[in-house]
């Protein structure tokens, strides 16, 4: 037993795989044990006593890259101009795959036609947390893109993920004429829900006021304002709701934004830096980060490296100018 050894019973759920067939899957046994602890297993649960497997579980086997090895832009680090995406890079999942292969097609697009290539922020996407684990993270099992892995996630909101990524893909030139159209007639609404939602009282109180309290709905907003509940509605409410710890992150990333992307030049010898302590210079020179921000998030960096490393950069960059 190596997960949950402290655990005394495990759910499993049989789930009929069809009307038919007696087919079931057993839903929580992942294994790739032999197969008569297979069998073991499987009819060692209640009502699975004359149980026969139809197919037993396998394990799947693959290489990956290390985080070390590729960019946060998906390029490897060896070879100019070839771009990974999905299991290669230690994840598992389909969006896992996608959103990477979605980021690999377009920077492999833009260093084909000499482009800047792009990385997406940890406030901005979940593909922008993704990418950062990837590069500063090195995995103990197969990476999945939990919702809990991003500090920001009253901003990362399903909701807004329009606002969030429209105008940038529209630079990009990933979306439709259309689907900008559509975008720019979403932005005007919410405009102009702001502001109906500040100009309006409810009982002599001002209504940004009123909506700020956790039962207020979006129906309630919505007839109040005499207006269809739709999904700029939607988001305009929970910006409202959640202004106070909206402010607090958006603080917070301007605050780290100066050294989240300032660029560390590949050429520095950490080990030389005097100082630094031995475990610091080991990940910088393995995982050789491309900005401040991924460096600090290194396993093995802290803070005392890192105002020492913005030292050095302080200094490299005066002797240059
Ligand atoms: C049984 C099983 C169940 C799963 N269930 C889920 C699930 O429910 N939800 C979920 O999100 N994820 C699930 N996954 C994981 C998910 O399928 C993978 O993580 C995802 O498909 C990986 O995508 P990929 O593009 O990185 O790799 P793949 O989908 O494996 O694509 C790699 C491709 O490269 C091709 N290829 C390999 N070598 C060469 C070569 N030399 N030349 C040319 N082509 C080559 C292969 O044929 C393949 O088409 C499951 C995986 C398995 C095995």
């Amino acid at each position: 037993m190596v997960r949950f050894a402290e655990r005394s019973s495990h759910h499993v759920f049989l789930e009929p795989e069809s009307h038919e067939s007696d087919w079931v899957y057993c839903n929580g046994i992942a294994t790739s044990l032999p197969r008569d602890v297979q069998d073991a297993v499987v009819r060692g649960m209640p009502g699975c006593s004359r149980a026969h497997i139809l197919m037993y579980g396998y394990a799947v086997e693959y290489d990956m890259v290390r985080p070390h090895q590729i960019h946060a832009t998906t390029m490897t680090r060896l070879v100019d101009g070839l771009f990974l995406a999905g299991q290669i890079n230690g994840t598992s999942g389909y969006e896992e795959a996608g959103g990477q292969g979605w980021l690999a097609g377009l920077n492999a697009a833009r260093f084909a036609t000499d482009v800047e290539p792009i990385t997406l922020g940890r406030d901005l996407a979940y593909i922008g947390v993704m990418l950062d684990d990837l590069v500063t993270r090195t995995p103990v099992e197969p990476y999945r893109m939990f919702t809990s892995r991003a500090e920001y996630r009253l901003l990362l909101r399903a909701d807004n993920t329009a606002d969030r990524l429209t105008p940038l893909a529209r630079e990009w030139g990933t979306i439709s004429d259309e689907r900008w159209t559509r975008y720019r007639v979403r932005e005007a609404r919410i405009e102009h829900l702001n502001t109906a939602l500040d100009a309006a009282r409810i009982d002599g109180k001002p209504l940004r006021d009123v909506v700020r309290r956790p039962e207020f709905t979006a129906a309630d907003l919505a007839r109040i304002l005499n207006e269809q509940a739709d999904r700029a509605l939607t988001t305009v409410l929970a910006d409202r709701q959640y202004e106070g710890y909206i402010a607090r992150q958006r603080a917070e990333i301007k605050r780290q934004a100066a050294m989240e992307t300032r660029r560390i030049p590949g050429d520095i010898d950490f080990h030389a830096i005097s100082g630094l302590r031995k475990e610091a210079a080991e990940a910088l020179t393995r995982f050789r980060p491309d900005t401040l921000g991924q460096a600090g998030r290194l396993a093995g960096v802290n803070p005392a490296d890192m105002t020492l490393l913005v030292v050095i950069l302080d200094r490299r960059r005066r002797e240059s100018a």
